[in-house]
């Protein structure tokens, strides 16, 4: 099997799975946005990809994401969901058109400093279990604050929450959580959901699922 033929395998499977978790919580395909993780994965993988119609492609790092997004077709839209370094903003900014990993307010005034040439969408980004400072994102109790600061201090408004399911938890409890403070603070999006745990997440209101190793194969090595 060729590696196209591979990736367009996955791909149809992942897409199934969408489908039907989807239908079982009486949801419709256009309310989800797959991201393609494609981190680690060489340039040609991607393009493979952006072939079988993925337009929406998430990186973790700015070097990766800038070079990629060079050599691709203009119409994907990329999603920067690393942990944010302020010295790469401007790169960052250059490329990436949605960040999922807002978490500081300094990053976010870094981003509004750029005008039209920040990007247009964020996502606050949650640490689900804050006692574990190696997690990017702010504490659920700091939310309402951090929101708050962001239209004050950088009128940035967020167009959502972001997480990434604790390890040693059951992801549709922690994806539920999540989806409860979005509507408490009104926001429209829910970035939730990665290979091991999406159909949960979309079943617990998902509007946006990153998927990397489901359709791409194993990495190897975290990133
Ligand atoms: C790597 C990564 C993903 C994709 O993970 P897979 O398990 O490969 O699907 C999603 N979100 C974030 C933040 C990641 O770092």
């Amino acid at each position: 099997m060729s590696r196209a033929e591979e990736i367009a395998a996955n791909l149809a499977q992942v897409q199934e799975k969408i489908s039907r978790a989807a239908a079982d919580s009486g949801r419709t395909l256009d309310e989800i946005t797959l991201i393609a993780v494609t981190k680690n994965f060489p340039v040609s993988d991607a393009q493979i990809l952006f072939d079988l119609g993925i337009r929406n492609m998430g990186e973790n790092r700015d070097e990766e994401g800038a070079r990629k997004s060079e050599q691709l077709p203009a119409d994907i839209r990329w999603h920067f969901q690393g942990q944010i370094q302020s010295r790469k903003i401007k790169s960052i900014s250059s490329w990436a058109d949605v960040i999922h990993s807002l978490d500081s307010l300094s990053h976010a005034e870094k981003f509004a400093a750029l005008g039209e040439g920040a990007p247009t969408e964020f996502f606050v980004q949650i640490n689900l279990e804050p006692e574990r400072h190696d997690r990017g994102g702010i504490a659920p109790t700091q939310i309402d604050t951090f929101l708050q600061e962001l239209a004050e201090k950088a009128e940035i408004f967020p167009i959502g929450l972001m997480t990434v399911a604790p390890i040693d938890q059951d992801p549709l409890q922690a994806f539920t959580e999540l989806a409860e403070m979005q509507r408490r603070v009104r926001l429209q999006k829910l970035s939730m959901g990665m290979s091991g745990d999406f159909e949960a997440a979309i079943s617990a209101g998902a509007t946006h699922i990153r998927v990397g190793s489901s359709i791409l194969g194993s990495r190897g090595y975290p990133a």
